[in-house]
């Protein structure tokens, strides 16, 4: 039995000899797009990366062969030439090949990377975004991304560059004059650097940050601090990675929309 109905939804052809790029989304696999649910039907080979849920992982067509892509108990994870250059192999087999990412494929997820290398093989790709962290992560936390009169733009930024150092490129005195909200990705143990530089900057000790543990999963946890003592505070709470970070006032909405956990009380706020 397929997932779903993709004649009533007008979906396009998986083809064989194709590769789509496809976001699984955080966690919950209710926020998977009909597209993707369709592309897990279809699939003959699954090629995912670490931050896929299991769940996600289980709705695939019984004959698909599952691989992964990505970091497993130490070892190092594939380079990014070599999954690119498994993607056209497969595909190049006569596969139909869904590349399933954590989030949305692009952002912080290297599917532009992939395409560029799909389409400088001449192999024909589809791009299917999916929610991404920063979005369906705050959903689930009850924080709006942006909300009228308090926060009129949002900034992704990585916290991690391809070493593992604070991102140097990144203008962190720019995003702390002029973005409301910042929502960091892979910058838990970069955080208290960050807070630092964004204080320096002129952002307010005491402003409210938000950091939140599998987001969308049944493990999901939130610690909820000031951005002087957060650093501190998600190291006395054990939180696990991997952690979607907020800033802003757009986090004190937290207390009256946390519908997920509405009516539990919450140790760390
Ligand atoms: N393409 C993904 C991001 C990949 S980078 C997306 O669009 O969401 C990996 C980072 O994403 C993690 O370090 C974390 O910051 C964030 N992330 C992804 N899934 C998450 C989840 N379920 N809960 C919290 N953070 C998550």
């Amino acid at each position: 039995m397929t997932l779903i109905n993709s004649a009533r939804l007008h979906l396009p052809d998986f083809a064989p000899g194709s590769v789509w790029l496809v976001g699984a989304g955080p966690g919950d696999p209710g926020l998977l797009s009909a597209l993707a649910l369709h592309a897990l039907d279809h699939a003959d080979s699954v090629i995912y990366d670490a931050l896929v849920d299991r769940r996600i992982l289980d709705l695939a067509r019984p004959g698909a062969t599952l691989e992964y892509a990505g970091k497993r108990g130490g070892r190092p994870s594939p380079s990014q030439p070599d999954i690119s250059a498994r993607l056209i192999r497969l595909a190049r087999d006569g596969h139909r090949v869904l590349r399933l990412k954590g989030g949305d494929p692009c952002v912080f997820g290297r599917g532009g990377e992939e395409a560029l290398a799909l389409a400088a093989a001449r192999v024909p790709f589809r791009i299917v975004p999916g929610i991404t962290a920063g979005i369906g992560g705050l959903a689930y936390a009850g924080i709006p991304v942006t909300h009228r009169d308090i926060a009129s733009a949002v900034t992704f930024v990585t916290g991690h560059e391809r070493g593992g150092a604070v991102p140097e490129g990144v203008d962190w005195r720019a995003i702390a004059l002029g973005s409301p909200v910042i929502v960091l990705y892979m910058a838990l143990s970069h955080l208290d650097h960050i807070a630092a530089r964004l204080i320096a900057a002129g952002r307010s000790p005491s402003e409210p940050v938000a950091i939140i543990s599998k987001a969308t999963t049944a493990a999901q946890s939130v610690v909820v601090a000031s951005l002087e003592d957060a650093a501190a505070r998600a190291a006395a709470a054990r939180i696990e990675a991997p952690t979607i970070i907020v800033i802003g006032e757009v986090v004190r909405l937290r207390a009256t929309l946390n519908w997920l956990t509405a009516g539990e009380t919450e140790a760390s706020g």
